[in-house]
């Protein structure tokens, strides 16, 4: 009888031990489900998220100071939040990072880094200078020190970008491009794509470029840009972005084609309206006990 009962006791407890373990498992089950869950990373209405872990994306973004720099930078930061897997590499043209670029890159939540370079004077006077040359190059020498996999993108501050973009050059294998609408004379910047390869560019600068894009219009995977280490951006004006994809040793074999085989815009070469230079003089003293002091201290920082 004691031995019935003993031995029913040890079945009972085992079952119970076996139930919390059940539990735990289950739980842990749950949370790693829900980690792993597609829409917990803001999928895309239509699109397959069901294949992860997605390639991250990393963007680098020259940026410098002027009267339009928060107004660029804040849409920009509130377009890529919306973007899952993105490191943002914002460079800024300067002897040192800023602390409202600093801020800003914290709100944004989003892994970043914030680096600065600034243009050597020897070039400084250089009559057909590019933008944001020095910067850019910047960006990829800590890519090319730090991370091995992923897409590359260079996203200027003053753009306006499709998030549905981002999905698309995440898949990127060596070279992806698509057409940038407001460029030019033509108004668009775009592949001309036949029986789906690349064999030309419709855009209103040629000048004996072999690949007539503009900065927003090409993604490149790292792979490529580890394959060519001396790989850089030349500095000749309208010449940067040709002379980045030749350098990488791409053909237009290469070049896959996004944006519904190049027939959608999915990114636009904006260029933000240069308002007045805001400054305390034009508070009149009469107003120095309002708002307007700490408003302009604050636009002024
Ligand atoms: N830029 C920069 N330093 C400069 C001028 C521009 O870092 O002295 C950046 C700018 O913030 C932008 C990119 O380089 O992200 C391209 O500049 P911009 O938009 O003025 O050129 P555009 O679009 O007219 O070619
Ligand atoms: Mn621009």
């Amino acid at each position: 009888m004691v031995r019935v009962t003993l031995y029913r006791g040890v079945v009972l407890m085992i079952i119970l031990v076996e139930s919390v373990y059940l539990t735990v498992v289950l739980r842990q089950l749950a949370l790693v489900e829900e980690h792993c869950d597609p829409d917990n990373q803001h999928p895309h209405k239509g699109e397959d998220t069901r294949i992860l872990p997605q390639p991250t994306i990393y963007v680098i973004t020259p940026t410098y100071r002027r009267n339009t720099q928060m107004a660029d930078m804040t849409r920009l930061a509130q377009t890529l939040m919306h973007v899952p897997n993105l490191h943002w590499i914002v460079v800024e043209d300067a002897e040192r990072t800023s602390q409202v670029v600093e801020e800003l890159l914290e709100r944004t939540g989003l892994p970043f880094t914030h680096l600065c370079a600034t243009t050597p004077d020897e070039y400084k006077n250089q009559k057909l200078m590019g933008r944001g040359v020095f910067n850019r190059r910047e960006g990829i020498r800590w890519l090319r020190e730090n991370v091995f996999h992923g897409v590359l993108y260079f996203a200027d501050d003053d753009n306006s970008y499709d998030i549905r973009l981002f999905q698309q050059i995440r898949t990127t294998k060596k070279a992806s491009v698509f057409p940038v609408g407001m460029i030019l004379s033509l108004g668009i910047s775009s592949p001309i794509v036949r029986d789906g390869k690349v064999v030309g560019f419709h855009d209103g600068f040629q000048a004996g470029r072999k690949f007539a894009v503009d900065m927003a219009g090409f993604a490149v995977n790292l792979r490529v840009l580890h394959a060519n280490p001396q790989a850089t951006i030349p500095t000749r004006l309208s010449y940067l972005e040709d002379g980045f994809l030749r350098n990488l040793r791409l053909e237009l074999d290469d070049l896959e084609p996004l944006a519904s085989g190049c027939t959608q815009v999915l990114v636009w070469h904006t260029k933000t309206h240069k308002p007045g230079t805001p400054s305390l003089e034009h508070v009149t003293h009469t107003d120095f006990d309002t708002n307007l002091v700490g408003l302009y201290r604050n636009i002024l920082r």
